[in-house]
């Protein structure tokens, strides 16, 4: 495919290839930035939707910023950053190429901040304003909210994309103290967050997530969690993204230890209980000091806990108390209380022959007609 742009706009996209490394936009994180290259254009990134991989167009409008948050690349003062700025017509224009080309079918737009949050936001939504009125793009918009944006901006933003991130970074003022000394978290972050939640009642369709960096300022699991939960039920967040943090040469942070990864899993693991499953962050079962325990999920923690010496009868459950069981999520909750109207269910293949994968490992946790299956020893 043959770009009528000047070869310039590719050649800045270029530059801005890895800029949202860090920023995910789909619904397996980790993935996005490795899948990129399959074609040669910049700033695409197979992200994970619910209707599959999908190729999206993830990008910022320019990587010069005037805050100095201490992890960021983008930070004020880095001499290593290369500093580009695309406008919003170059951008829109070769969006509406990609995706004519069917190069990319979707777009995610963050920015640094340059001449303040408001002048910024504006420049997001002018590209956005461009790709839809101009282009007539009706599919998948993901905008990022500048700290500090206004509250048309935010509506504004909110009418044009599919979805908007608003990105605390740290769990309190006193960890986004620590992480972003230019950033005010009630006042520029959480106020934006509840304002998508506002607006999102008087009928806009747009949802809200939000991003923390973790683990570089000894922010806890309980600390991430507790702000999570008071963001699923309080403002009606579709998700929150836990970015383990990497160090970045030439940053304050540059000497810090990356989080290792399975810190990031746990937290997922744990955040989709608290929104999926109902649980509130006083069941997951923290240790002492606030973490949780990377060696095993919680939801087996809990249950090693709470069901090993009361396993629960299969066939008299509740949905939730089946969906405490390790191993049975709300699919298989329905598929079981489906099937027990039918037929008493006293085999542990029974529950393989509904669906449950791994009906070994949920053995040790239930009833079937009154008996505890047996277990089956892994003999490696
Ligand atoms: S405001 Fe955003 S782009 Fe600027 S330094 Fe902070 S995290 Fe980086």
């Amino acid at each position: 495919m043959k770009f009528h742009r000047a070869p310039d706009t590719i050649q800045k996209l270029s530059l801005l290839d890895d800029s949202t490394t860090f920023e995910p936009a789909g619904d397996q994180p980790r993935t996005e930035s490795s899948a990129k290259r399959a074609n040669q254009l910049p700033c695409i990134s197979n992200v994970s939707t619910p209707k599959g991989a999908v190729p999206m167009m993830k990008t910022m409008i320019t990587t010069a910023c005037e805050r100095n948050c201490f992890y960021c690349p983008f930070r004020a003062g880095r001499g290593k950053t290369q500093r580009v700025t695309v406008k919003p017509e170059e951008l829109a224009s070769t969006f509406d190429q990609y995706q004519r080309a069917g190069i990319a079918k979707g777009l995610f737009l963050s920015s640094g901040i340059i001449k303040g949050s408001v002048t910024t936001q504006d420049k997001i939504l002018d590209t956005v304003e461009i790709i839809r009125r101009k282009y007539q793009y009706d599919g998948f918009i993901h905008l990022k909210i500048m700290p500090g944006a206004e509250y048309d901006q935010v509506y504004r933003a909110m009418e044009l994309a599919d979805r908007v991130s608003i990105n605390l970074e740290g769990p309190t003022q006193e960890r986004l103290n620590a992480l972003a000394p230019k950033k005010d978290f009630a006042g520029e972050l959480l106020q934006r967050l509840a304002w998508a939640h506002q607006i999102r009642q008087s009928g806009v369709r747009a949802s809200s997530v939000t991003q923390f960096v973790v683990g570089a300022v000894g922010d806890t699991d309980l600390e991430l969690l507790s702000i999570s939960e008071k963001l699923y039920r309080q403002m009606g967040l579709t998700r929150a993204y836990y970015s383990g943090f990497h160090p970045v040469a030439d940053t304050p942070f540059e000497n810090l230890n990356p989080t290792i990864p399975i810190r990031e899993l746990r937290l997922y693991q744990s955040s989709f209980l608290l929104r999926d499953y109902g649980w509130s962050v006083e069941e997951l079962p923290f240790e002492a000091s606030g973490s949780l325990r990377l060696d095993v999920d919680p939801k087996r923690a809990w249950a090693d806990i709470y069901l090993r010496q009361s396993p629960v009868e299969i066939m008299h459950a509740t949905r939730d108390q089946l969906m405490r069981i390790p191993g049975i999520g709300p699919r298989s909750a329905d598929t079981i209380l489906k099937a027990r109207r039918q037929r008493r269910l006293t085999d542990i293949s029974q529950l393989r022959a509904l669906g449950i994968h791994a009906p070994e490992q949920t053995a040790p946790y239930i009833l079937l007609n009154g008996h505890q299956p047996p277990i089956q020893l892994s003999l490696f």
